[in-house]
């Protein structure tokens, strides 16, 4: 297996690792101009364009929009449809993303100052939400729970899914997992166009404030140019795995991980970290041994090869500030004691500690979101989470005495930047009632 080996000793280190892990999202000016154009497309025309792009792309010929709605009745169906397995492991992941949700609720907070004015900061939901599941090629009930759960754990009263059913092909997993975690309303509508409808409302498609979910490059696009008229989640690169090990863990288990990423795609990356070379070794053993029982093998062959690496590394700690650098989107510590490094993590998008936690359990049902920032944005994004569902506005109320004050200090700075009313607003406030004459 043509893995990369770096050494974290070697002169060149800094500069392999820099290229590895390089990624500049391309902006591609051919999708760009497509999706500029279905977007304005949808607004000017609505419905009607909106059932022309899904007849062409999806190939779902449809009279009315009204038409690719999926009613609460076929909602039920399909939780009635799917295994009674499939349907108690969507019930387990959705109560547990459910309850870790729930712990990120931030509530409204006041105070008074010594003046007697009180400030403060409300928060309220969101009114209305879209999810976006990707269904081109493949269907993600995991994405429906990860995505929808915390809108309404926030209290967000309207959440629209669209989801494109390509010869209107429905995935009953997928609307089991809508109809258990609360969606109110779902459209079998796909790419640019469901984007474009849900920012800017259809005569059929009610428009929502906020817009999440993952996509190709279309969905991506569409994403971004809408950005501004509605809030959007984040744009995600390629999946990241990153794995600290101290030479404990199997290296079976630790293969198997770097796989679980690589598998998504050839531009993963999966990268192991370890102070020990005879486990390096051992893991490119297990990695040659259990690649060819993989359905996705090719997929994981080519990412590995481009992007993956084996580090060794002077010790753990040194792993730990590496990690730091990269920012990964998922962390394995996969070591005996992974408190004790933990204080030392400051960038990754979602943290798994020991060597029983892989990173697929997240990916699914242990409770924290699936949707993470990727391409070392875990230095400034966090994971999607209930708060980007609340929004929050400023309090401030000013007693008679309290404003004497205030009133004072505004009035400095708007004379000092010559906006007179500004400054005559607070002033009249500290005047005698009916002495407002200038
Ligand atoms: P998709 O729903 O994102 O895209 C399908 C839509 O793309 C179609 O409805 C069509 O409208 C549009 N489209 C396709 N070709 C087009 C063209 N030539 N011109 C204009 N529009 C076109 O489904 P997909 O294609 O299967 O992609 C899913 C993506 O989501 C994958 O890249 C996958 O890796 C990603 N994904 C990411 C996560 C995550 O958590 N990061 C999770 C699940 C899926």
């Amino acid at each position: 297996m043509p893995m990369q080996r770096l050494d974290s000793s070697a002169a060149d280190f800094n500069h392999r690792l820099q290229q590895l892990t390089a990624w500049e999202e391309e902006l591609d000016l051919a999708v760009n101009d497509t999706v500029r154009q279905i977007i304005a497309d949808i607004a000017a025309r609505g419905d009607q364009a909106l059932l022309e792009y899904t007849r062409r792309f999806d190939q779902l010929p449809a009279e009315r929009v009204a038409d690719l709605e999926v009613g609460p009745e076929r909602l039920r169906q399909a939780l009635a449809a799917v295994s009674a397995e499939h349907r108690a492991a969507l019930e387990q992941a959705a109560g547990r993303i459910r309850e870790y949700h729930q712990h990120q609720m931030q509530d409204s907070w006041q105070y008074h100052d010594a003046a007697g004015n009180l400030l403060g900061q409300q928060i309220n939901a969101l009114e209305s939400a879209g999810v976006y599941v990707p269904g081109g090629k493949a269907s993600y009930p995991s994405s429906v729970l990860m995505n929808t759960i915390p809108a309404k754990v926030a209290g967000v009263e309207n959440i629209v899914m669209v989801v494109p059913s390509p010869a209107g092909k429905l995935n009953d997993l997928v609307l089991a997992a809508a109809a258990i975690a609360g969606v109110d309303r779902v459209f079998t509508i796909g790419g640019a166009q469901a984007v474009a409808a849900l920012a800017y409302g259809t005569e059929t498609i009610p428009a929502v404030d906020k817009i999440v979910g993952p996509g190709n490059i279309y969905v991506a696009t569409a994403k971004r140019l809408v950005f501004g008229r509605v809030g959007i989640d984040m744009i995600a690169g390629p999946s990241e795995i990153l794995v600290i090990c101290d030479g404990s863990t199997d290296p079976d288990w630790v293969a198997m991980d770097l796989f679980s990423q690589a598998e998504h795609d050839e531009n993963a990356q999966a990268i192991l970290l370890c102070p020990d070379p005879a486990y390096l070794d051992a893991v490119a053993a297990s990695i040659d041994k259990l690649l060819p029982q993989m359905e996705r093998a090719d997929i994981i062959r080519a990412s590995l090869a481009a992007r993956g690496a084996l580090v060794l590394t002077r010790n753990l700690e040194e792993a730990v500030s590496i990690s730091n650098r990269l920012a990964p989107e998922h962390l394995e510590l996969s070591v005996a004691d992974p408190e004790q490094l933990l204080p030392q993590v400051r960038h990754a998008g979602a943290i798994f500690m020991g060597p029983y936690t892989s990173e697929s359990l997240g990916d699914y049902c242990a409770g924290p979101n699936h949707v993470l920032p990727t391409s070392r944005s875990a230095r400034f994004f966090s994971p999607l989470g209930v708060y980007d569902f609340q929004k929050r506005s400023s309090l401030i109320m000013c007693s008679e005495q309290g404003v004497q004050q205030l009133g004072r200090v505004a009035s400095v700075l708007a004379r000092g930047e010559s906006l007179t009313a500004h400054a005559r607003s607070a002033e009249m406030r500290l005047e005698a009632p009916g002495d407002s004459a200038t």
